[in-house]
């Protein structure tokens, strides 16, 4: 699958080096490849192609965007080509449906696999970027272009002997191709966010015993995932411009339409039949097809919140458990929301045993299980759901350096600066694919939209003779001014206190501050056209 040239000594040069071989970087690679004729290098850390689903194979990972949002809309053969069969694609599916991708544009040849990206320095003097690897090469090229994700670095919380476990200890996002053995194991799960939701019905089956370790409750909605009909794809295949078209017109770039209705304006009746109705249809329609109001009003929000608690202590049939898993003080939304399927059910199995770790956090990783501050668990195998350093994480991790030696991780040691996440001054020629402070909504067409984008602006600056490319100081600073102003006012900006990844208050030590774009990626993108068509406002090219 390498089909560039591995460490040879020398230092070849591109146009451009591309970073990821995901959603991403196969759009760019295609884009600037076969459209500009770019002399373009890719790197990518994993075996294949795929970024997210290539690396978290964990059973139970799928999609919680549905399938008619979660795929490129740029493609008429990929449209007419690819048929997914759930409404919301299983890891396998999305990795396959990658892998065709990038086999139906012959991409893989562009990119060097098993290759991780450490260091990258601009040089005034020659305008390039010199890029080293673990493998021992160094390439040059004038345009460095991340791919790298937003949840991509994983985070191993810093817990005393991590290195000591006996047993199998491994990360979700780090999931070995050749899957873990749960049978007979008694196992241990760290974390309860989307990803430990989602693995849990599955570990639950096969274990001994499955002790979840729980520090903040979530609110869990379920998927209602099913096989797609014949019609529903194809459907799909005949109206995937129209839906990509729909999808840009909502805040978070999902297939939905706002209902054009407020929580607080309904009596409880009708409010109790329309969330039973979200409930139903499952996933992101509870939080997008119920209320327009959830997100921007706590009292609205509540009735949601108090809804979802009903439903917990429906499901899960001892009390005491029941109440363990129901968040209380924080919104619906505050941290990113999970859809599960058969999450809270799982609660009811005999070989499923809840700990609340909130007052009696896990201190030691021990040869033979782990010990909280009043508890020892033997285990044999522990795995850690505990999420990623997201948005700057990647980022930070190799060693980027712009004008003057200025490292990266230097500029964004308070939070990310960016000008809509594209670019940050300073680092000539650098643009990043849903870079910090870019919307958080439905990833691929995020990517399809930021690729699009970076591909005109290095068209723009190559029609008109121009070498360099970069936020303005003032462009960057009232963009991220504008994002914070977002975040203070609605309820995903209110998560710093239950550790929410949007805040980077899951990362010991990381600054506390806004990582994502909550204004609505439909106004962003009509903002990214409007900077385009005014060359590149709040840029600086020369
Ligand atoms: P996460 O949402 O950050 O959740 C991490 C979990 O680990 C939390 O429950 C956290 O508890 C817990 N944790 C962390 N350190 C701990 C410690 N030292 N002791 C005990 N518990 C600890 O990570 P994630 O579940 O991997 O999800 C991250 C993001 O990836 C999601 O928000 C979503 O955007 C994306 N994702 C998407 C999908 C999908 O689309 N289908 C699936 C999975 C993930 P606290 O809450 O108390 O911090």
């Amino acid at each position: 699958m390498n089909g560039s040239p591995g460490s040879t000594g020398s230092v070849s040069s591109h146009d451009a080096v591309l970073v990821g071989a995901g959603f991403s970087g196969l759009y760019m690679m295609y884009r600037l490849r076969e459209e500009l004729g770019l002399d373009v290098r890719g790197f990518e850390a994993a075996g294949g192609v795929g970024g997210t689903w290539y690396w978290n194979r964990y059973p139970g990972a799928r999609t919680d965007s549905p399938y008619s949002a979660y795929c490129f809309s740029w493609s008429e053969e990929i449209a007419q080509e690819w048929s997914w069969s759930e409404r919301y694609p299983g890891q396998q599916e999305v990795l396959r449906y990658l892998e065709f991708v990038a086999d139906r544009y012959d991409l893989r040849r562009s990119f060097t696999f098993d290759t991780r990206v450490t260091s990258a320095r601009h040089d005034e003097d020659t305008n390039l970027w010199t890029v080293d690897t673990d493998t021992g090469e160094t390439v040059t090229a004038t345009y460095l272009i991340t791919g790298v994700g937003l949840l991509s670095a994983p985070n191993l919380p810093p817990i005393r002997g991590l290195d000591t476990f006996q047993g199998e200890l491994v990360h979700t996002a780090r999931w070995p191709a050749a899957g873990v053995d749960f049978a007979a194991k008694r196992v241990g799960l760290v974390g309860t966010g989307s990803t430990g939701i989602q693995i849990l019905p599955s570990i639950a089956e096969r274990a001994s015993s499955v002790s979840v370790f729980q520090r903040t409750p979530n609110y869990v909605v379920p998927t209602q995932n099913r096989p797609l009909t014949d019609a529903e794809k194809a459907d799909l295949r005949a109206r995937y411009q129209d839906i990509a078209k729909q999808i840009r017109q909502h805040p978070f770039a999902m297939p939905f339409t706002p209902t054009g209705q407020n929580a607080l304006d309904v009596d409880e009746a009708t409010r109790q039949a329309v969330y039973e109705e979200g409930w139903r249809q499952g996933g992101f329609h509870f939080l997008f097809e119920t209320f327009d109001d959830l997100s921007v009003n706590e009292d609205a929000n509540e009735t949601a919140c108090e809804f979802i608690r009903g439903k917990i202590r429906a499901a899960v049939r001892d009390p005491e458990v029941a109440e363990l898993l129901t968040p209380r003080g924080y919104p619906y939304g505050a941290k990113r929301p999970p859809a599960g399927t058969g999450y809270y059910e799982t609660f009811n199995r005999d070989n499923v045993t809840l700990i609340d770790v909130s007052d009696d956090a896990i201190e030691e990783i021990t040869p033979t299980g782990l010990r909280t501050g009043t508890r020892r668990f033997d285990l044999d195998v522990i795995i850690f759901a505990t999420g990623f350093d997201a948005s700057t994480g990647a980022f930070t991790r190799i060693d980027i350096r712009g004008r003057g030696g200025r490292a990266l991780a230097d500029k964004w040691r308070d939070g990310p600066v960016t000008n809509l996440g594209f670019s940050t001054a300073g680092f000539p020629n650098l643009f990043m694919i849903t870079g910090p402070l870019s919307p958080f909504a439905n990833i691929p067409t995020c990517i399809e939209e930021t690729v699009d984008w970076i591909f005109d602006a290095i068209s723009y600056l190559r029609e008109n003779g121009l070498t360099s490319f970069e936020a303005a100081e003032r462009g960057e600073q009232e963009w991220t001014g504008h994002v914070t102003a977002i975040a203070n006012m609605i309820t995903a900006g209110k998560g710093e206190a239950v550790n929410t990844w949007f805040a980077g208050a899951n990362i010991e030590g990381k600054p506390r501050a806004i990582n994502v774009y909550f204004g609505g990626a439909n106004a962003y993108f009509d903002t990214c056209r409007a900077v385009a068509a005014k060359a590149y406002e709040g840029f600086v090219l020369s």
